[in-house]
């Protein structure tokens, strides 16, 4: 009983100081008196907090704040941004980028790498090591770095930061990777699912401020997504949440990478889109993307098919509505099981493709209940391409910051 009671009061003492953190994020610097009128605290409550993460100098005092009244202007206190950072680190199917992020969520000193085989995994490993290790050079901060967050394509294992089988990234297969880049590196690593990170990333620094429950929906090259319930990563039991893109959506659809039939990820992620592309073009369909197959499927990726898109082209137009629709579908599914506050719609499909994201949002409107859908907004992401790696970043502040000691 008590010790239930001493871990509720440090995950309240936790919550209060990521939420000190995001205030000064948003507003800049406060006072403490705002502090405490903005999160409904005592001023002795936030005084403590306050000292807690100077001492840590995650914050320092910024000066006096001046309202030209009389009396002794209280001190103000801002995050300190050049104190600490992280690496973060995002792994998608063809490379890996990775970047040192500050407090405030600021990448410095970025690198992004192509994967020459994605399946060779010696190769893939020595890219990742090399791109993490370039990154620590060029930032010449390695003493100010206090860990490094990998976002990386499921299913894998966040407590042994261990991958398991990517299907898109069999060079991945079976990798301890967290052991691997705490061997090179001497840096405490923390490995998470591709979509949690971005979930992380846009709840600290993009359109999941403000909020306790979201879903990050990650419509890219294949289809994802990660929960955050009550301001944390809602991993399931023991790992694995968030699967959306191995749901079926069509009993009788194609065969999907996980061995099942119809899964949205066969239906409408970036890798389908592409394969009905290809298959409307071999039954004779016109359009302009029909230069890039010279017979073969190899020179075709969904930048193209999004590129003709934009231009008008009516077969990559429809097979990109087509897409929208499943995804929107999906997503009616999700409001109506999970009624988050939120959903942000992110990947290379909604971030650049407007008609995707407006097609998504009016589906999952029409086909979800209206007494929940009323109460929830669907919000494009505010990180775009950089959500995994800035997110990856962030999950080493969060570590840390319900690591200090009371
Ligand atoms: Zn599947």
């Amino acid at each position: 009983m008590n010790n239930s009671v001493g871990k509720n009061n440090r995950y309240v003492r936790n919550m209060n100081r990521i939420g000190i953190i995001g205030l000064l994020r948003d507003y800049g610097s406060l006072t403490k008196a705002e502090i405490a009128a903005k999160m409904d605290l005592t001023f002795t409550a936030v005084n403590n907090l306050v000292e807690e993460l100077m001492k840590e100098r995650l914050i320092i005092e910024a000066g006096l704040y001046d309202d030209s009244s009389r009396g002794r202007k209280p001190k103000l206190i801002s995050l300190n941004p050049a104190d600490k950072y992280s690496v973060g680190v995002h792994i998608s199917a063809a490379s890996v980028r990775a970047a040192v992020i500050n407090l405030q969520g600021d990448m410095l000193f970025t690198k992004h790498c192509s994967f020459e085989d994605s399946a060779n995994r010696g190769s893939v490993v020595n890219i990742i090591i090399s791109t993490i290790q370039a990154v620590l050079d060029k930032s010449g901060l390695e003493s100010e770095i206090i860990g490094i967050g990998v976002g990386a394509p499921g299913p894998l294992d966040p407590f042994q930061g261990k991958i398991l089988s990517p299907p898109n990234l069999p060079g991945l297969q079976q990798v301890r990777l967290k052991e691997l880049i705490e061997e090179n590196t001497e840096l405490p690593t923390h490995v998470e699912k591709d979509a949690n990170v971005m979930a992380l990333g846009e709840l600290w620094y993009g359109n999941g401020r403000h909020f306790n429950n979201l879903v990050y929906v990650d419509a890219d090259i294949g289809i994802g997504s990660g929960l955050i319930i009550n301001q944390k990563i809602y991993q399931g039991f023991p790992f694995g949440a968030g699967e959306i893109g191995h749901c079926t959506i069509d009993i009788n659809g194609p065969r999907c990478t996980c061995g099942n039939d119809g899964c949205l990820e066969a239906m409408a992620s970036g890798i389908a889109i592409v394969r009905r592309v290809c298959e409307e073009i071999g039954r004779g369909t016109e359009s302009s993307l029909c230069s890039y197959l010279n017979g073969e499927n190899q020179n075709l990726d969904v930048a193209d098919v999004i590129h003709a898109g934009l231009a008008g082209d009516p077969l990559a137009a429809n097979i990109l509505h087509e897409s929208a629709c499943y995804v929107g579908i999906s997503l009616a599914n999700m409001i109506n099981l999970l009624t988050p506050e939120t959903i942000i719609l992110g990947g290379v499909l909604a971030n650049r493709y407007p008609d995707f994201y407006n097609h998504v949002n009016e589906t999952s409107f029409n086909r979800s209940s209206s007494s929940f859908h009323n109460q929830m907004v669907l919000q494009p992401s505010e990180l775009g391409e950089h959500a995994g790696i800035i997110g990856a970043g962030t999950i080493v502040f969060e570590k840390y910051l319900n690591e200090m000691s009371d």
